[in-house]
């Protein structure tokens, strides 16, 4: 019997993820794109980065639905959404694409970057004497997949790394930090602070004006999660103050960030457009098809996104 993958993003290629599954599923899975379906009655798997309002509905005998990403905070609060399995990509090069753009994003404050450029804009030569790794202290906020990923790349150059996560865990060479407690003496240690945070209805606005106040006078601050995780008027008072010297930001609560947002202007402060990670069609397809292979033989899956918590 044959079935079918209906693929579904705005900014990801069709062709570049249906040429990396096929090798991976059996001749009898179709993969096609949302607006090309033959037989919206065969489709049985969705693998969707935002669909529109009302997708779900076309395809009555879906059986998973496969966000292409990690965030899945934009599908799991949908209203529209069918009482289905939910997977999300949990594909190492994403994460190693994601740490390395954290690495840098720490490095460009543990090294004063932003001093230098602001330097050189003068034609100042303005020496800052380098601290040792050990000597700054970084706090990852969520240590899942990719969380995890770069907090042990940022520990393996030699920072002193911290992490905060709801649950236990062990992870050489971090600190791990567990509850709504620990987050406020964590901001209080750290020269910097990294958001991995996914957005749940528990970490909205989670980092806000109370956060930032207990944040270390001149650290800086990096968000690559969602910007909704932080309440970014806070942030950009705490930056106008002087209180934080400076901020790596990939996510915004509105995206693009408009023109006249003061975040655009304010010094030691990096404005990147989300693409901190992207999810990869070659080395994500393996996991997506053994996924659909799962369903299709009735085992259980990998990467399942649970609804209740939101990640
Ligand atoms: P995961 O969903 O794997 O893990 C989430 C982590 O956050 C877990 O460690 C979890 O704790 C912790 N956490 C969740 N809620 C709370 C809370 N209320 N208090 C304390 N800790 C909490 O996330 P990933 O690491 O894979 O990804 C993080 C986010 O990165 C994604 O949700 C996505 O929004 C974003 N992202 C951004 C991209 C970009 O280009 N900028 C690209 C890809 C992803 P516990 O371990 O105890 O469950």
């Amino acid at each position: 019997m044959s079935d079918t993958l209906v693929f579904y993003s705005g900014p990801d290629p069709f062709e570049a993820w249906r040429d990396a599954l096929a090798p991976h599923l059996p001749a009898s899975t179709r993969i096609e794109q949302a607006d090309a379906v033959t037989d919206p009655l065969s489709v049985r798997y969705a693998l969707v980065w935002m669909p529109p309002e009302g997708f779900f509905e076309r395809f009555p005998n879906l059986k998973l639905v496969i966000n292409l990403g990690a965030g899945v905070d934009r599908l799991v609060a949908r209203t529209d959404l069918p009482d289905l399995p939910i997977t999300r990509l949990s594909d190492p090069n994403m994460g190693r694409m994601m740490a390395g753009f954290v690495l840098f994003s720490v490095l460009r404050h543990a090294r004063d970057i932003p001093h230098f450029e602001a330097a050189q804009a003068r034609r100042q030569w303005s020496y800052r004497h380098p601290r040792a790794a050990e000597e700054t202290t970084v706090a990852v906020l969520g240590l899942g997949e990719l969380g995890a990923m770069a907090a042990s790349e940022i520990a393996r150059q030699g920072f002193d790394t911290h992490g905060w996560a709801t649950r236990e865990r062990s992870l050489p060479g971090v600190s791990v930090h567990c509850g709504d407690a620990a987050l406020a003496p964590l901001a209080a240690r750290a020269d910097i602070v990294v958001c991995m945070l996914p957005l749940t209805p528990a970490t909205r606005q989670r980092l806000d004006a109370d956060f930032f106040a207990a944040m270390k006078p001149g650290a800086a601050f990096i968000n690559v999660s969602r910007g909704e995780v932080v309440d970014q008027d806070a942030l950009v008072q705490s930056l106008q103050a002087g209180h934080l010297s400076g901020a790596t930001l990939d996510v915004f609560a509105t995206e693009p960030l408009p023109p006249d947002h003061p975040l655009w202007s304010l010094p030691g402060v990096l404005i990147t457009p989300h693409l901190a990670s992207v999810a990869l069609p070659k080395s994500a397809a393996p996991q997506i098809a053994a996924n659909i292979r799962a369903v299709q033989d009735g085992q259980p899956l990998a990467n399942e996104v649970s609804r209740l918590r939101g990640y």
